[in-house]
């Protein structure tokens, strides 16, 4: 897989420009400085971040013009000066990294709250991300050894879903799911698919999808959900205590950022228990809930922004062993030439996870 690049080649990348303006161009391949790598583009996959930046939603942090795309695998091509021996890994090496480059050393980072470092920049965002033949790891992340080998048992567009199942990750070890919980995850996109999958390898007894859509109630079956209700039609907190005999689940996950649910999910759960709010939402999400649910109910809960590198690791290590099954998530593929067609399929809710293959 090692390829030699000449100097002033060429490459096509996509840039984010401004709000809904991104244009396929061709740009310069990057050469890597002192400490930097060199990577060739794989796949990436589209996330519902990408959408909201490209539709001028989500401001913070980014830098136009700029490559969006952080759910990436790719291989290495060449280092820069001194780079190789900080990596540790061969020419060829396909690899995955989480997005966010952390500092290692503020509080956050020292606690093992990396997610919420202080210093945090990220691929998309501050520097080049995936929807780009090349792209290059900055030298203080090279050395932070942010890049995972991807086991050859594992092929690349599954891969780039490292990154929002280690979000799930985190999800999950927030809301504590376990041995013999009830779980109810609201909404069944590619998020609330991966909750299922998870929460059945945690060994929830029963896992409770709420989602108006019949196909994916379908595809949440068939990824181990033991119901599918459709909550146009179905009333979610009738269901749930019947199947608890009238205590409300364990754990409820919002896989959708709807902020009128939150007020669904504290009902749905028992005495005691969880509900993590694991979907963003729009503007500041103002919500009407009912404090005394909380209150009365001695209810935990918890949010989930982005994941750690030991997430990430966790994730991959699930894809490689084949215990979580990514294939199934991955609807749709699209050459870069399509990247505006790839968004548009994901922005029409048409797949679960589009990917796209520089
Ligand atoms: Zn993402
Ligand atoms: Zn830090």
């Amino acid at each position: 897989m090692a390829t030699t690049i000449a100097h002033g080649a060429l490459m096509q990348a996509a840039f984010f420009l401004g709000p809904n303006q991104m244009e396929l161009r061709e740009a310069p391949v990057p050469v890597p400085g002192l400490g930097e790598v060199l990577l060739k583009v794989n796949a990436c996959a589209v996330c519902g971040t990408d959408l909201r930046i490209l539709g001028g939603g989500k401001t913070r942090g980014v830098y136009p013009p700029r490559v969006l795309g952080h759910e990436i695998a790719a291989h290495i091509v060449s280092f820069g000066e001194g780079a190789e021996a900080a990596v540790g890994l061969p020419i060829g090496q396909r690899v995955v990294f989480p997005p966010g480059i952390t500092c290692g050393a503020c509080r956050f980072c020292v606690i093992g709250m990396e997610n919420h470092c202080k210093r945090r920049e990220a691929f998309g965002y501050r520097y080049d991300g995936g929807f780009a033949e090349y792209m290059v790891v900055p030298a203080h992340a090279a050395r932070r050894g942010i890049l995972m080998a991807i086991p050859d048992t594992l092929a690349d567009a599954e891969a780039s879903l490292a990154e929002p199942l280690a979000c799930v990750v985190n999800g999950q070890r927030q809301s504590q799911v376990g041995v013999g919980d009830v779980v109810v995850v609201a909404g069944a996109g590619p998020i609330g698919l991966m909750h299922v999958q998870m929460s059945r390898l945690a060994g929830a007894r029963s896992i409770v999808v709420s989602e108006p859509s019949t196909a994916r109630r379908e595809q949440a079956m068939a990824m181990g959900a033991t119901m599918a209700l459709d909550p146009t039609h179905d009333e979610v907190l009738d269901v749930v205590r019947s199947v608890t005999g009238g205590d409300g689940a364990d754990v409820a996950i919002a896989a959708i950022g709807v902020p009128g649910l939150v007020h669904d999910l504290l009902r749905w759960v028992r005495p005691g228990g969880r509900v993590n709010l694991f979907a963003g939402y729009a503007g500041s999400g103002d919500a009407t809930i009912s404090a005394n649910l909380i209150h009365y109910g001695e209810l935990i809960v918890t949010g989930t922004s982005a994941c750690t590198s030991e997430d990430f690791r966790v994730a991959l290590s699930l894809l490689a062993s084949g215990r979580f099954d990514a294939s199934a998530l991955v609807s749709h593929q699209f050459p870069l030439a399509q990247v505006h067609e790839a968004f548009d399929v994901t922005r029409r809710g048409e797949g679960l996870r589009v990917v796209v293959r520089p």
